[in-house]
Formats: C-alpha cells, structure tokens, sequence
C-alpha cells in the first residue's frame, strides 16, 4: 500500500515555517510498512486544495491531510477535501455539544466560528482530539472503484501525533497487510558519485525489489538501500545479501555501515590503536578541530593543535620553516607536509595533520586557484600529502578539505 501525505497551510509555504508533520507520518507509515509516495504542500486555498485531494485519491492508497481543521476563515480541509472527494459536510450534534462542553469547562463562551469544527464529511467516523478542538476525522470507502483510506487531522504536531497514535494506527494496523521495512546506509568518503554509481549500478540493478538511493554531500557518497517484505527476516536479507555484494566491490572505500559519521570512525580506530592526533589548520580555520571534537570523549585522542593562518604563526606554532614558505610559499605541498610533521612533533601526537589552501573566493591566482588545499597526514610511517582542486564556494571547499582529512587519518587506521 501507498500513502500520500498533504500538508496544509499557507505559512508552511513561507521560508519560516517547515512542514515537520509529514515527517513524522512517514516514519510511522513505514514502521506499518506502508511507503509514502507523494507528499505535497497545499496552502489555505479551497480550489488548490481540491485539487489536489483529486489527484491524491486517483494514485494514492492511504491519504493523509494535516492542518486547516481550526475555526477561522482560512481553515478549509473539511469542505474542500468533501468537494475533491465529492462528499458533503454535516454539522454533527454529538461533536458541537461535546466542544460547547469544552468551552464551558474553561468557563468561555463559544464563538460562532468554533461550530465549524463539528462540521463532519459524510460517512466519516470522528477522531476525538483530547488535545485540541478539531477532532480528526477517518473514511474509508471506494473511489473510482478503489479502496480507499482518507484521514483529516489536526495541524499542531503535538495534537496530530497524539490523535494519530491513537486512532490511525490501531485502524490501519486492522487493515494493512503486515510489511515491514529493513534499511541500511553504506557511506564512502572523497569517491566521485558518477564512480561509485558506475561500480555499484549493475550490482542493484539485480535487486528490483530493493529500492537504492545515492545521496552525495561534500566528499561523502550515502548509499541507501530500502527494502520492503512480509517478515522482517526476509527484508533484512535481502538488503544484507545486496549491501554484502556492493561491500564486496567497494571494500575498503566504506568507512559506515551502520549510519556512523567518519568523525565517529575515526573516533573508533584512534582509541582502538590507542593513538592520538594533532592538527595544523590554515584555510580551515579550525572546522577540522570542530569537527573531531563534536563527539564526547574526543579528549582521549585528540591532543590538540593550532590555526595557523599567517605564516609567521606557521613558523612558531607548527614549526614550520620560513624558508620553506619562502621557497614554495604557503599554499603547497611542502608546507601542508611541514605543518602536520611540526604540529605532530610539538603535540608529541602519534599522528600530525596540516592543511593548507585557498578556500576563496578571493585570493585564488593562475597557480594557485580557488579550491586547492594541500592535505598531509604525518605519522610513523612518513608524511603523505594529497593535492585537491576541490569545487564549490568556501563552505564546500573548507568542508572538502576537513573530509579529505579524515578520510586520510581512517585510512592509515584501518
Ligand atoms: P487549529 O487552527 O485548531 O490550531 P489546524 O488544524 O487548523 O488547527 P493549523 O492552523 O493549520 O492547524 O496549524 C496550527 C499550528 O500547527 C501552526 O502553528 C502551524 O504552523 C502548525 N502546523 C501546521 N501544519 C504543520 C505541519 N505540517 N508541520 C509542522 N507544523 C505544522
Ligand atoms: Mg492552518
């Protein structure tokens, strides 16, 4: 089965105002098994509104609308969605009584306008909403000769999520077929998406029942596999069985299987190895120190380390020679190799590392453009320096090079 969700109100239109409560709709919907298909926004308008009930009982299965069931004038779901559904409204006796006698409770007088709120499409079972005024309402009927499942409900989250819990789900759990839903996310660090799309395409392409998505951000590829089944057992199988296979070409290039961050990896491999790391930032201002040190307990291997940014404090702070920086200049090889050996050795770190760039938009020339950072990880073993001409704006580029970073340090880990 298929759900829609349809959200309604003008200010979830307007960039303050996000539509939260489809989120929640769909996490549930999935734990019933049920994928959501569409989700649409419609603002408090009764043509647009119509329209889109219209179309949503054509595809959808299970249709769900949020908000517009209050008093005032731009309140409008119950008559339009009766008008897309070609239902009428009537004004329930029972309802209207049980919100005067709400009213009276709280010793105030109902307005005219509350009455509207009793107003129920025909051959709807009402919701009672404990927390709010409207009450949901529940259809279930046929629509062009197809079974369908229509469900108003409140606006306000808190309301929506209390009335869902108890009234939609024991309702749909009666009627859907139990499914249920097994995911996993495999993520890689600093791979092109078009190169990991190429390795693993013909790989998912065999598994038609297993819905696969690839996500890309700055330097990192998500991978994330859906599959949907009458026992879990036999979801979690087959995302298992295709998650195994894309981990058998992949290898190594896999830094999470289980949703970690690489922060979190890195974490993981440093306390393992009982290592500990110290870093030299120039063009990062420190977002790569930032980023190790969001996780609690980062203490135990992260030393320290210094934003370096003029060249006399690359010099002081991470031992970096200025004839080096003369020669070469601070944007090159030599000096990210010499800031993650200099930091290293100050911080007594079993590993150092040193980034340098322009991050831009300023300041970039015919050598040395905007988006070349110098990554250099040193170590026991040596010092390795990688030369990136990352894309994108100085958020990108700066997220770039702290993800080439630790990408750099896993990989020396594992
Ligand atoms: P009432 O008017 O009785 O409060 P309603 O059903 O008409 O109920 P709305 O007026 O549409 O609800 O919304 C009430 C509140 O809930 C507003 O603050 C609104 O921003 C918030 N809200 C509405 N829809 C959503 C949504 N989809 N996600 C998150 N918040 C929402
Ligand atoms: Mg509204």
């Amino acid at each position: 089965m298929n759900a829609e969700i349809i959200a309604v109100g003008s200010e979830l239109l307007t960039p303050h105002r996000q539509d939260t409560n489809s989120l929640y709709l769909t996490e549930k919907l999935n734990d019933l098994g049920v994928e959501v298909r569409f989700k649409c926004i419609v603002g408090d308008d009764a043509e647009g509104l119509t329209a889109a009930a219209k179309l949503a009982m054509r595809r959808s299965d299970i249709i769900i609308f949020s908000g517009g069931l209050g008093p005032t004038e731009d309140d409008l779901t119950r008559e339009a969605v009766a008008d897309g559904l070609g239902l009428k409204v009537q004004r329930d006796p029972a309802v209207l009584a049980k919100l005067e006698e709400r009213f009276a409770q709280r010793g105030m007088k109902m307005s005219a306008n509350n009455a509207k709120q009793a107003d129920i499409l025909t051959s709807a079972t009402v919701m009672p909403n404990p927390l709010g005024t409207a009450p949901g309402q529940w259809i279930a009927g046929k629509y062009d000769g197809q079974e369908r499942l229509v469900m108003l409900l409140p606006g306000p989250p808190h309301e929506l999520k209390a009335l869902f819990e108890a009234e939609c789900m024991p309702r749909l759990r009666t009627r859907i077929p139990p499914q249920h839903i097994a995911t996993r996310t495999l993520k890689m660090a600093m791979m092109p998406e078009s190169q990991v799309d190429a390795r693993v395409a013909p790989i998912y392409k065999t598994y038609s029942d297993v819905q696969t998505t690839i996500l890309a951000g700055a330097g990192e590829i998500q991978l994330h596999l859906r599959c949907r089944k009458d026992s879990p057992a036999e979801a979690e199988a087959r995302v298992a069985e295709l998650a195994g296979k894309i981990e058998d070409e992949l290898g190594d290039a896999i830094f999470s299987r289980k949703g970690e961050t690489i922060e979190q990896i890195v974490s993981y491999l440093l306390q393992m190895r009982s290592m500990t790391l110290a870093v030299a930032e120039s063009c990062t201002g420190g977002l790569l120190a930032e980023r190790i040190t969001s996780l609690s307990g980062s203490s135990r291997y992260f030393l320290g380390g210094a934003v370096v940014y003029s060249n006399a404090l690359k010099t002081q702070f991470a031992n970096v020679p200025k004839a080096l920086i003369d020669r070469h200049g601070a944007v090159s090889r030599e000096v990210a190799a010499s800031m993650a050996e200099g930091i290293r050795k100050r911080c007594l770190a079993s590993y150092g590392i040193g980034i340098t760039g322009v991050a831009g938009p300023s300041g970039g020339t015919e050598q040395k453009p905007v988006g070349l950072v110098y990554i250099a990880l040193a170590g026991e073993e040596g010092t390795q320096v990688v030369e990136r001409n990352f894309p994108g704006d100085r958020k990108r580029i700066r997220q770039f090079a702290t993800q080439q970073a630790l990408e750099m340090i896993r990989r020396a880990l594992v």
